[in-house]
């Protein structure tokens, strides 16, 4: 690629455009890599401007083309950001400096490093989308040149661009650009699979493109019979897709069928009808393999409608009818969507949304400050396939495989998700757990008195909506503090004779807040709850007079009788439906409330609770046996005991426990064992109300990445 090229190519799609600042870009780049060569031996330069002629193929502007030149100066020379924008313009400073800070990042998959940055990538795409253009173009360039790198190197950097660079092309509509790096990946990922497969397909190139001009032919000749004015082109699958598809269904090549595409270009969308009509008349088509992507596009633009048939000469075929409009779009993405308005870039309003949704999924994402979590959050959104629903008013909205109708509540209004009570699906009644299926239309139904639960995290699978449950939890919780706070403080400060609300009226709670470094009386309530603040703290704070020795002892017999009647009534086992009976709790099956239960009296220590169906129960004498059943009305902790086995990685552990941490369970124990394998056990004593609880917490942690298995042990 030389300068006068991408100069020409400038100006034919943007003849207004300031060329002079290529062309300063490109002397500057020359200078600055004056004397570095490339791996293969070529002169430096010969990669930016590749990169800049990659850019000019998808019609960008003279910024991106001059960033594109710029683009490994600041890395590789002396440049600074603050010289480029003086030179030429803060806006190139920033885009190259962008640029450059994404190839900082190491992607290493499998580390816990990728998470966070990939949280930068994004980031930086919801700023300029140019950035990531270039980055792309820059990716696409280097591993078009990989073969002069180490084979180690090749295998990190392929799987790198197909773990992180694929799927963001694909998510912006880069249908070219996605395609040449998978096959690029491919090659470079499993080189025997990618030769012998190359060599497979190459045999059999000449018959197939017989057949294929053929048929090219005897389709333009039919439709232009019909009256349809079209383009048709054929062409065998690329390498990548015909491995997909051999991994997936466990077929050998000669086993795979359909590795013929016919593409069908028209003027207008009637027309891509009209010759779907056409097709299925010449050929049987095969059930369930028609899409029609034109009246549903794909989250990330794409319109066109495939069909799969049997076709000329009894052999599978897939045709894909679209739009010539509509195949400039599928081959560049958003790039097709550039409109040059005096000189300037500017998108198409349907663009803009497109780019309006990334952001919103990037900024519900944002709230989430692990940067794990965060990864899995927007992940779901952008690797996952799709389905679609519609609103009573017939809009279409996207969502993720498994998505439910609580996700659809979310995407609705953050208001209608939290007040969401279940959904009416063309007319029937389904629950917030329902999964989503293609066209159906979702009508939310809410109640003014629901609102968001835990339980909640595990129906939720969109990012949006785990973000706003997890955020209106957490201010619920905040919320219960304040009134548990409150409510400690009127308890403690009673006992002395001093009523809160008077020391709030007065301003003397305010002071005392602001003594213990709190900015508010509220938030006072809350430290105390959450044991920030200690109470005896608080209330001395709010109540400076108390003398504490002498109000102990004045304790009133009857205040005495109340308190020993409370310390006692805290058994959760009603036993004969009385309270006050001494119980503890079978070690051989360790049960939790929730649980159907049985009590066997023994000698001199009480009444012990077992399982209804302990074995060591039932072997016992059953004159022993006495029925109980737990009072729900008194909450306490119990042990549980879980099992976990997982891969050994890093942070996991730490995830284990922040997972439990923020599930409000206290751990008593933790300990891990490696088992060999690369796998570890992990042993967790904790402290659950019930049974739900503990059941809730194995979910939560069998979520975890890493997590084979979560379960109860007893004893
Ligand atoms: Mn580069």
């Amino acid at each position: 690629m030389q300068l006068q090229e991408i100069l020409d190519r400038v100006s034919t799609y943007a003849p207004d455009a300031d060329l002079d600042v290529i062309m300063r870009a490109y002397l500057f780049s020359a200078k600055a890599h004056a004397g570095q060569f490339r791996r293969s031996g070529e002169p430096y330069l010969t990669h930016p401007l590749a990169v800049a002629g990659i850019l000019t193929d998808m019609s960008m502007d003279v910024d991106t083309i001059a960033t594109a030149l710029l683009h490994d100066t600041i890395e590789d020379t002396l440049v600074s950001q603050e010289t480029l924008a003086e030179i030429f313009s803060p806006e190139i400073g920033e885009l190259v400096d962008g640029v450059t800070k994404i190839g900082k990042l190491q992607f290493r998959s499998k580390q816990e490093a990728q998470a966070e940055n990939f949280r930068k990538m994004l980031l930086a795409i919801s700023r300029d989308i140019r950035v990531i253009l270039v980055k792309l173009a820059d990716r696409l360039h280097n591993m078009r040149t990989l073969e002069s790198m180490r084979a180690d190197k090749q295998a990190r950097i392929a799987r790198e661009t197909l773990d992180i660079f694929v799927p963001i092309a694909n998510r912006l509509g880069l249908g070219g650009l996605k395609t040449e790096l998978q096959d690029l990946c491919f090659r470079y990922l499993h080189p025997d699979l990618y030769k012998e497969l190359a060599r497979a397909v190459a045999d059999g190139a000449p018959e197939r493109d017989a057949y294929i001009d053929r048929n090219c032919e005897f389709l333009l000749k039919h439709l232009s019979d019909c009256g349809i004015e079209c383009e048709v082109s054929g062409r065998a699958k690329t390498l990548w897709s015909i491995h997909c598809k051999m991994v997936e269904q466990n077929l050998e090549f000669e086993q795979v069928h359909d590795i013929l595409a016919f593409r069908v270009l028209v003027d207008d969308i009637g027309e891509c009808y009209a010759v779907l009509g056409q097709a299925h008349a010449l050929f049987s088509p095969i059930p369930d393999r028609i899409k029609d992507y034109i009246a549903i596009p794909k989250a990330n633009g794409y319109r066109s409608i495939h069909t799969t048939v049997i076709g000329p000469e009894g052999r599978r075929i897939e045709i894909q009818i679209r739009t010539h409009e509509q195949h400039r779009i599928a081959e560049d993405g958003i790039s097709a969507h550039w409109r040059y308005k005096e000189g300037h870039l500017a998108l198409d309003q349907e663009e803009i949304q497109r780019i309006v949704r990334l952001r919103e999924l990037i900024d519900a994402a944002k709230e989430v400050e692990d940067s794990d979590e965060f990864l899995q959050t927007v992940k779901i959104e952008l690797f996952t396939q799709e389905v679609y629903v519609f609103t009573p008013a017939g809009d279409v909205k996207v969502f993720p495989v498994g998505a439910t109708s609580l996700d659809f509540a979310y995407a609705v209004h953050t208001e209608v998700g939290n007040t969401c009570v279940g959904a009416k699906v063309d007319g029937r009644m389904v629950p917030l757990k329902y999964e989503l299926r293609n066209g159906d239309t979702l009508e939310i139904l809410t109640s003014p008195h629901q609102k968001p639960s835990r339980d909640w995290l595990q129906i939720a699978q969109t990012g949006r909506a785990l973000s706003k449950i997890r955020r209106c939890l957490r201010e619920e919780e905040r919320e219960r503090g304040k009134e548990l706070g409150r409510e400690m403080l009127e308890n403690e400060l009673k006992k002395h004779g001093v009523a809160l609300a008077k020391t709030i009226r007065s301003g003397l709670a305010k002071r005392a807040a602001r003594d213990l470094g709190l900015r508010t009386v509220e938030q006072l309530f809350l430290a105390v709850a959450t044991g920030n603040t200690g109470l005896m703290v608080a209330v001395r704070a709010l109540a400076p007079d108390i003398n504490f020795e002498k109000s102990e002892e004045d304790e009133t017999p009857l205040q005495a009788f109340m308190n020993r009647f409370r310390r006692r009534s805290t058994s959760p086992v009603l036993v004969g439906g009385e309270q006050d009976v001494l119980v503890g709790y079978a070690r051989c099956c360790n049960p939790l409330p929730g649980e159907p239960v049985a009590g066997f009296i023994t000698r001199g220590r009480g009444i012990t609770i077992h399982l209804a169906t302990c074995p060591q129960l039932l072997a016992s004498d059953l004159e022993r046996k006495i029925a109980v059943e737990w009072d729900s009305n008194v909450v306490a902790r119990h042990h549980g005991e879980l099992r976990v086995v997982c891969a050994d990685r890093p942070g996991l552990l730490a995830n284990i426990s922040k997972i439990i941490e923020s599930a409000g369970i206290n751990i008593s124990r933790i300990e891990a064992h490696n088992i060999g394998d690369e796998k570890s056990t992990i042993h967790l004593e904790v402290a659950v109300t019930d049974i739900s609880e503990l059941h809730t917490l194995i979910r939560g942690l069998e979520r975890i990445r890493g997590v084979i298995s979560a379960d109860r042990v007893r004893g």
